[in-house]
């Protein structure tokens, strides 16, 4: 069965790149996404990816740019579909939100046709999203430093957590945070419409992270393995789940030490960071006030008074 996505339309053992439509630029032309199917030649589910949601977030492009010419149709089952860049006008500039309304994207869905720009976007990329079996919504930290983990938004209270813990681990870049997500996520929408979506967060950087882009390229065919797409077996291996965050703020202005690095255990009471002057005399010292994992960081050192400098994943488990 021949499968189609804006332009781009592949049989069975065929792939395709193409556009898909939105709307027009400010100067009157018509633009559209760059999407992409990839059609097995024997039948599975569909996975649909999109990358760029946020528009400076360009890990999750490095993926997709170094998955789908390794992807051979003749060796697949089932069907891909991809939107390679979703924020397309944030894109263009290399910014977080789309600047045509200032609106960030992932607080936009499951969007609405007649809608702003953005929402316009998000239902376009909503209904692919909504035609596959499993979604996988590639992000990253945006430019602080963040470890690679991924993200399940519907809420542990949620018909679809299960399915959506699943597909975090299958994915296994090692960690994972089960929390819901403010209202709009594209991980919260499309499990109420029934589809199984994770946020893999790849990293955080300006420009491309290779170590997350590896990460990212690997938890994509770990998919592919364990749902069946591709005929080798898919292995799981177990995760480390933060199930809430705690946010740390400067006390004071300055310049910031960190006493943890990403992805290291923290526990109650250890100090996470010293604000310092320039000259390097203390000004302030910062505990942990639980235990858990370095999970984020700021990328300058430079701070003020109650601007952000760290998270810590807490209520770790494993599963
Ligand atoms: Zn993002």
């Amino acid at each position: 069965m021949t499968t189609t996505l804006g332009t781009a339309s592949a049989g069975p053992g065929e792939i395709d790149t193409g556009r898909l439509e939105i709307g027009e630029t400010r100067d009157g032309s018509p633009f559209g996404l760059p999407v992409a199917v990839i059609n097995g030649e024997r039948s599975g589910k569909t996975l649909y990816m999109q990358a760029a949601s946020d528009g400076d977030e360009l890990n999750g492009v490095g993926v997709i740019q170094r998955v789908v010419p390794q992807l051979d149709p003749a060796a697949l089952s089932g069907t891909i579909l991809i939107v390679g860049i979703v924020n397309y006008h944030a894109f263009q500039v290399a910014e977080h939100r789309n600047p045509i309304d200032d609106t960030k994207m992932n607080r936009a869905y499951p969007g609405d046709e007649t809608g702003t720009s953005s929402e316009r976007i998000a239902a376009a990329t909503f209904e692919a999203a909504t035609r596959a079996d499993l979604v996988l919504d590639l992000h990253q930290g945006s430019t602080s430093r963040m470890i690679d983990e991924v993200r399940v938004r519907c809420g542990k209270r949620h018909r679809l957590h299960d399915e959506c813990l699943e597909l975090a681990k299958a994915f296994g870049c090692g960690y994972v945070l089960d929390q819901k997500g403010p209202d709009g996520q594209l991980a919260r929408a499309a499990p109420d419409k029934g589809v199984p979506t994770v946020d893999p967060e790849l990293g955080g950087c300006v420009g491309w992270d290779e170590t997350s882009i590896r990460k990212g390229v690997d938890g994509v065919f770990n998919v592919l393995r364990y749902y069946g797409f591709l005929e080798e077996d898919g292995a799981l291996e177990r995760q480390t789940r933060a199930s809430s965050f705690e946010q740390y703020g400067a006390p004071n202005g300055g310049l910031v030490d960190m006493h943890k690095d990403l992805g290291e255990q923290v526990a109650s009471g250890e100090t996470l960071f010293e604000v310092t002057t320039p000259f390097g005399e203390p000004k302030a010292t910062v505990t942990a006030d639980s235990d858990g994992i370095l999970w984020r960081a700021r990328r300058l050192p430079q701070v003020a008074t109650g601007e952000y400098v760290c998270s810590v994943g807490t209520d770790i488990d494993s599963y």
